[in-house]
């Protein structure tokens, strides 16, 4: 079985956010509001609490340092400094009840395949992905609102032991 490393937005990033209240990869003005949606949070995966926690939305590239070709789009993290997601290894389980959409992609960004499991499938279907040849990442969007959740590897120290 081939590990996977699920990798929530950079945390420098995420506290550039929230000290500056600009986007870090465009400038663009950060909003500040009280979550009335789940989110969830890029840095931590878990859902915002809707009307008790702040969050900020900004404009966030995933595609940074992976491809030439941006995608800049919308993204939440929680106001106030969170904890990063501790359990790369793991799939984060406060996603697993959201509408999710996994894309596979290879080389130049080209979407190789594309699943939207239930949520007792998900581990399955990353590791099916994974095992694609010519699949480089993951990339996790909210079927919805077809934003990015989240990215996910191959774990490399679990792939070694393969024969
Ligand atoms: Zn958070």
């Amino acid at each position: 079985m081939a590990g996977f490393r699920v990798l929530p937005i950079d945390s420098a990033l995420a506290e550039e956010v929230r000290s500056t209240l600009k986007s870090p990869q465009y400038g663009h003005p950060a909003h500040v509001e009280t979550a009335s949606g789940y989110g969830p949070c890029r840095a931590c995966l878990k859902q915002f609490r809707t009307g008790k926690e702040d969050r900020i939305l900004f404009t966030y590239n995933p595609f940074e340092n992976l491809d030439r070709y941006p995608s800049p789009g919308p993204v939440f993290i929680h106001a106030k400094a969170c904890p990063g997601y501790s359990e790369p290894d793991q799939f984060p389980e406060e996603l697993k009840s959201l509408p999710l959409t996994l894309e596979a992609y290879g080389e130049n960004r080209w979407i190789i395949a594309r699943e939207r499991p239930a949520a007792d499938e998900i581990e399955r279907s990353v590791e099916r992905l994974l095992q694609i040849s010519g699949v480089h990442y993951i990339h996790i969007r909210n079927t919805e609102a077809g934003c990015f959740i989240a990215q996910i590897e191959r774990d490399s120290s679990a792939t070694e032991s393969h024969s």
